[in-house]
């Protein structure tokens, strides 16, 4: 026999973008889309101890990866040794 209990479940809604304030969620049914950009500094970094999350919209996400892109081919004008863009900046699987 089952013995049920009543519980509260809490369940992500939506996810707020730490950009621009924005709703990742286009509505009720979808669920929120968004990028992470992440990092858990440990032993031996400049930033020790120090953990960050945040939360990007599809816009911001690519603004931000379109600033990444930028600053990449900035510094390889810089450096003597130009490498191709990092395969991070480009998706790594397509819809098919
Ligand atoms: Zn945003």
């Amino acid at each position: 026999m089952k013995v049920m209990t009543p519980q509260t479940i809490e369940a992500v809604s939506d996810v707020v973008c730490d950009l621009c304030g924005g709703s990742t969620t286009k509505g009720n049914g979808f669920t929120p889309e968004f990028a992470t950009l992440q990092a858990d500094w440990g032993y031996g970094s400049n930033h020790d101890g120090e953990q960050y999350e945040i939360h990007l919209c599809e816009g911001c996400f690519f603004s931000t990866l379109a600033t990444l892109k930028e600053q990449h081919q900035a510094n390889q004008t810089i450096s003597e040794h130009a490498a191709e863009a990092p395969s991070a900046f480009k998706p790594s699987r397509k819809p098919s």
